[in-house]
């Protein structure tokens, strides 16, 4: 299988005051194109920081980091954050929406701060709003929205620049069950059908199912 994300030797380690923790220990794990991932452990493991780290977000200590074959350390900060835009969607817990905007607005966002020209956007932002079941929806603002309307907002917005690669921290850990499972029903399709690769940190085996591998962290390490 082709590897989209390849991890070696990682440690992160952060200093609070004069004290340093060792959160992630010796890391190497390999994610294909197209996997699936739920990387599962208890709170406070590193899952987060795991996360941020294979998307850019957040560097390591030591240790490599592929993505798509390019070691993410040798960038500039510039080059850095250009591939962190095409190559990877984010999408979080508290869907991290900007209250002010309509939906159409926020997922729009992403293409702004690329400073691409937004109305050659238009048809794509009409086939991803079908995909997320939002079109009625696209001049309301996030508070006039439910919970699971929220997230697909967020999950639009990480697919509007089209990146090969989606990264969720416990993007069901604030839904209802039923609403969850949507939204894992998404995730599915947008694996399933659109190829992309998907790492998802969760604390539940319910959600873990949707997906192909589990990855389980604990205490810094995988195991
Ligand atoms: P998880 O997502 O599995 O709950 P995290 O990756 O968020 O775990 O955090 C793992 C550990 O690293 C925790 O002990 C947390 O307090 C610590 N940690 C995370 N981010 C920072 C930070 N920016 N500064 C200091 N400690 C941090
Ligand atoms: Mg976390």
């Amino acid at each position: 299988m082709e590897k989209i994300i390849e991890a070696t030797d990682l440690n992160k380690t952060f200093m609070l005051g004069a004290v340093a923790v060792e959160v992630l220990k010796d890391i190497s794990l390999s994610i294909g194109k197209g996997e699936f991932i739920t990387i599962m452990g208890p709170s406070g493991s590193g899952k987060s920081t795991l996360l941020y780290l294979l998307g850019g977000l957040d560097k390591p200590t030591s240790g490599k980091i592929l993505i798509k074959g390019q070691d993410i350390s040798v960038l500039s900060d510039e080059e850095e954050s250009v591939m962190r835009r095409r190559e990877v969607g984010f999408v979080f817990q508290f869907y991290n929406l900007i209250p002010n905007l309509t939906v159409e607005d926020n997922i729009m966002l992403p293409i702004l701060l690329d400073g691409k020209k937004i109305n050659k956007y238009s048809s794509k932002l009409e086939e991803i709003l079908d995909i997320v079941e939002l079109s009625d929806r696209k001049n309301h603002t996030p508070r006039e929205l439910s919970g699971g309307q929220q997230q697909r907002v967020a999950i639009a917005r990480a697919l509007i620049n089209e990146p090969d690669i989606i990264l969720a921290d416990e993007p069901t850990g604030n839904l209802d069950s039923k609403t969850s499972e949507e939204v894992m029903r998404l995730f599915q399709r947008i694996n399933q059908e659109k190829g992309k690769t998907i790492l998802q940190v969760s604390h539940s085996l319910e959600t873990a199912k949707y997906g192909n591998r589990i990855i389980n962290v604990k205490d810094g390490r995988v195991w």
